[in-house]
């Protein structure tokens, strides 16, 4: 089958699961088969093949493959196990997010938002808190399985994704390849020749990286933010880069003609688009569903690994509905099992296992090596005579580069805060380099896995950040803007977009993410990535599975 044949039917299948409310589902081969790419069979209903209950599944033996979660890591192991011929089942906590519900949307509204937008949460926690002080930004909404999780350790906040195709239903769609020094410094141990000629490359590729068209940008009404910040960090001597993104830069072109519907244009990100993101449901996920050998169970949230009496691995499997009712506990046995659970979910799986003697043999490296990837934030209040614009795009595009300061490497992209009025904001996500890391703990008095971060350790990434900024402030005769983030703060230090780490690769893994001591269980997602990559990471994090898929295919028996 042609790769966008595959697309099609796996995006196809994608769709009409939604649409008739299934909570397991593969590609109907037999129907696929039959369908004529000429005609838009999209909401074809014999497309998605509804799949046996888990519990029934389990009963019928070892599976060969099973995937957690469906973000980035999870949805290339699928996809490459599939193509290798290897039926994959995934599992995920989270739901499927193709489809309407009464009110004709997917995603909930981001200025009023409902439960879709949170991950079991009576109120929203969005990261930017306040506006001129006044608690204006979060609401009460219904209890239910949202699309946004704020995990809250002690030390930090952890936003992560929850659905099928995890972070990238909710991030910002900002692909960008790291440095080639910075990944040789931080991963010394994978050929780092190969990851730019071969799979940096095709992990763009497959995501559907694309680049903005620059005279665009400079007449386009939505990026005036980002031209009144480029032109700030410029006269004060920085230079400005433009960010590559999984957007459609042609559908953004066309929202600003009213010629697409809006969704950049209309102040939706972190809750979900409803259009123009290319997120995995659309991609990685789509091909992998398109191959007929990949069965999607959403709702199920993996709470217990072991060894299975036979080998192999057995897990606990928790099934909710939208409302967080249980309607099942099931455990399954497989052969491989690959781990695409993100940073936090894989590392508190893994972390559990080990000291509660399910999985022993897992080493002490195993939770450590957490990191936030030095993410800041700050905003600055421009004068009255540099508008940001109304209008504001939600996918950032420019970035400040100044990664090359030889002693406060910083990359700070240039986001927007799209009010829906002109609010004179600069502002700022920092990526900065920050060497302080933490691990996963296990609390046996109540069973949960904690994080040890410490607020302290921001000093760091909070200093640099301000480095660069106090000097566009010098320049410019600006201040900070200190009233979105609550309690008067220049600087947010509470949160992160970016875990990465507790799993780190030729540590807790072999340097192809197989987990030392554990035949058959893969680590595939941003857990390898040791707590920095110094730019967003989801492109490095797609690319580094690919590689390392490509190796355990060739060497591994799997689904033997
Ligand atoms: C608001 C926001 C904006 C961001 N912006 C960007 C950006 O512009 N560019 C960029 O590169 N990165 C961005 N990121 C980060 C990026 O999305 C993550 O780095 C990436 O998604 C991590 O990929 P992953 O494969 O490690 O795991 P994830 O994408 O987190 O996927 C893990 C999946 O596993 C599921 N899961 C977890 N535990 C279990 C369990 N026990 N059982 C079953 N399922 C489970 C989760 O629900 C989730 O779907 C952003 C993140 C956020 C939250």
């Amino acid at each position: 089958m042609n790769p966008t044949r595959r697309r099609f039917l796996g995006h196809a299948a994608l769709q009409v699961a939604a649409a008739s409310s299934m909570s397991a589902f593969g590609l109907n081969v037999a129907a696929a088969g039959a369908t004529d790419l000429s005609r838009d069979q999209r909401f074809d209903p014999s497309l998605a093949k509804p799949a046996m209950p888990l519990g029934q599944l389990a009963q019928q033996g070892r599976l060969p493959a099973v995937v957690i979660g469906t973000g980035y890591g999870g949805a290339v192991a699928a996809l490459r196990l599939a193509q290798a011929g290897v039926p994959v089942v995934m599992l995920e906590m989270g739901r499927l997010w193709t489809q309407p519900a009464a009110d004709g949307r997917i995603f909930a509204k981001t200025t009023a938002a409902d439960g879709r937008a949170m991950w079991f949460k009576s109120r929203t926690e969005a990261p930017i808190s306040s506006f001129l002080g006044l608690d204006v930004i979060n609401r009460n909404i219904d209890r239910y399985a949202g699309v946004l999780d704020r995990v809250n350790f002690p030390g930090i906040s952890v936003y992560v994704g929850r659905g099928v195709g995890g972070g990238s239903l909710v991030n910002g769609s900002m692909a960008v390849t790291p440095r080639r020094d910075y990944f040789e410094e931080i991963l010394p141990e994978v050929d780092a020749s190969e990851m730019y000629q071969r799979w940096f490359p095709l992990a763009n590729a497959v995501l559907g990286v694309n680049h903005v068209d620059p005279a665009w940008f400079e007449s386009s009404a939505a990026y005036r933010f980002a031209r009144v910040a480029r032109d700030q960090a410029r006269q004060s001597g920085f230079k400005t880069m433009f960010v590559p993104t999984v957007y459609d830069v042609n559908h953004l072109a066309k929202e600003e003609l009213n010629l697409a519907p809006r969704s950049a244009l209309a102040q939706e990100v972190i809750y979900g688009n409803h259009h123009g993101k290319r997120s995995l449901d659309k991609t990685y996920l789509a091909d992998a569903v398109g191959t007929g050998r990949v069965t999607i169970y959403t709702l199920q949230q993996v709470r217990r690994i072991r060894v299975g009496p036979q080998g192999g691995y057995l897990l606990d499997v928790r099934e909710i509905d939208e409302r967080g009712n249980v309607l099942a506990e099931v455990q399954i046995g497989c052969q491989s099992l690959f781990m695409g659970a993100g940073s936090l979910g894989t590392s508190e799986l893994l972390v559990k296992a080990r000291e509660t003697g399910d999985l022993p043999q897992l080493n002490e490296e195993v939770g450590r090596g957490w990191g936030h990837n030095g993410n800041v934030m700050a905003a600055r209040a421009n004068h009255l005579w540099s508008p940001t614009g109304k209008l504001q795009s939600t996918m950032p595009l420019m970035g400040i580069d100044d990664w090359a300061h030889p002693s406060r490497p910083v990359f700070a992209e240039i986001t927007p805060l799209p009010t829906g009025f002109e609010n004179w904001v600069s502002m700022y996500l920092g990526v900065t380099k920050n060497p302080e890391r933490a691990t996963f703990r296990f609390d046996a008095a109540t069973g949960r896995v904690g994080l040890d971060w410490r607020r302290e350790q921001n000093a760091k990434s909070v200093q640099d950040l301000r480095a660069l900024l106090d000097v566009i402030n010098r320049r410019q005769g600006t201040v900070y803007r200190t009233d979105l983030f609550g309690g008067g703060k220049v600087v947010a230090d509470d949160f992160t977009y970016h875990p990465l780490g507790g799993c780190l690769l030729g540590r807790a893994t072999d340097t192809f993410g197989r987990l030392k001591g554990c035949p058959g269980l893969y680590v595939v997602d941003g857990s390898l990535i040791p707590g920095s990559v110094g730019v967003n990471p989801f492109v490095t994090i797609t690319a580094l599975a690919e590689r390392n898929l490509a190796r355990v295919i060739e060497q591994d028996r799997l689904g033997t």
